[in-house]
């Protein structure tokens, strides 16, 4: 159920009712939206939900509404506008297109740096690169785990971006968090819930992949782990499924795109770089992402993409990479967006 505050409603008004809805046995969730906040009161669906629907009386109560989707706090009609996630000095969410964009993983001081370098100078807004890495086989490179965090934070400093990176092991959030601006949750720990409760416990934003074979609704589920626990700062991340076609390293649902703005107030961001596997289909898929209405692109961009130690073959070379966000910017502008 939410409780949907008067326009005007007072302060004092909102935190009463939070305490009227706490008594309830209810976690009671304030959602501040430009127009009117909204007091989420989320429990045991079991419930006596009826008791909620009295607060309708109470000062500075609009009306008291159910929730009707199994997301309680990502659905939304708890904040119709949208919400924007601030990471650093970029914004996803808003009117502008943010653009996400490094290598694979950090694999030495001169590659990060380069990669810093190329990505700042295209207009990126953020920089990104694992340094811990989930690799199917234990054989293949697994990252410079906290070294590699250390380059990320410093090469990201020096040309003013805020950086990204992917954390695995819940014992890794404290130094993770410390050296990144968003915490990454990869597609193989999209349903890791003792990894996601972590998440809603700390305040840095959390970029949520989808996992690779997980429906839309159970997509959603994984972000509403992450808001129970309070942190509000979510960005939802398509980056393909496995189908039955095998032609493509995955197949990128941009179906997700619309569907997901529709269900939900979290801000969406496509990744075309894992969505096809293949850096050719990198520069169309993410101009059809945008077009679909996304709020923002993650994109692997390497300084030699043969040499890389990871995911070669789906990371654009800087001057690719620059042609993307050259044909960006059109795009963005014939969708109401900037770049
Ligand atoms: C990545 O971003 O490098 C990555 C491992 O992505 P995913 O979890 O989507 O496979
Ligand atoms: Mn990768």
């Amino acid at each position: 159920m939410i409780v949907v505050m008067k326009a005007h409603a007072t302060e004092a008004e909102i935190q009463a009712v939070a305490r009227m809805v706490e008594e309830l046995d209810y976690n009671a969730h304030i959602i501040r939206g430009v127009e009117r906040t909204v007091v989420a009161c989320v429990g045991d669906e079991r419930g006596e939900q009826h008791q909620l629907t009295h607060l309708e009386s109470v000062a500075g109560v609009e009306r008291v509404m159910p929730v009707v989707r199994s997301f309680k706090l990502a659905s939304r009609e708890v904040r119709p506008e949208g919400s924007i996630v601030k990471v650093g000095n970029m914004e996803i969410g808003g009117n502008r297109i943010a653009v996400i964009a490094g290598p694979c993983a950090i694999e030495s001081e001169a590659q990060i740096e380069a990669a810093a370098d190329a990505v700042k100078a295209a207009g990126a807004h953020a920089l990104r690169g694992g340094a811990f890495k989930p690799r199917t086989s234990p054989y293949s490179f697994q990252g410079m785990e906290n070294e590699g965090l250390v380059l990320l934070e410093r090469a990201g400093r020096r040309v003013g971006l805020p950086v990204v990176t992917e954390i695995m092991d819940p014992h890794d959030i404290d130094a993770v968090a410390e050296h990144s601006d968003m915490l990454q949750v990869g597609a193989r720990n999209a349903q890791n819930f003792s990894l996601l409760r972590r998440l809603g416990r700390i305040k840095k934003p959390v970029l949520l992949k989808r996992g690779m074979s997980m429906k839309l609704e159970e997509f959603m589920m994984a972000a509403e782990y992450i808001l129970s626990e309070g942190n509000p700062n979510v960005v939802l991340c398509e980056r393909g499924i496995r189908t039955f076609e095998t032609a493509t390293r995955n197949t990128l649902d941009l179906n997700a795109v619309p569907l997901l703005k529709e269900w939900t107030h979290l801000p969406v961001i496509v990744d075309p770089s894992h969505g096809t596997g293949i850096y050719k289909m990198v520069a169309p898929m993410a101009l059809a992402a945008i077009a679909a209405g996304a709020d923002g692109l993650l994109i692997e961009v390497h300084p030699k993409p043969d040499s890389a130690l990871s995911d070669g073959p789906q990371q654009l070379k800087p001057s690719r990479f620059a042609d993307l966000m050259k044909s960006l910017k059109p795009l963005a502008e014939a969708v109401g967006r900037t770049l």
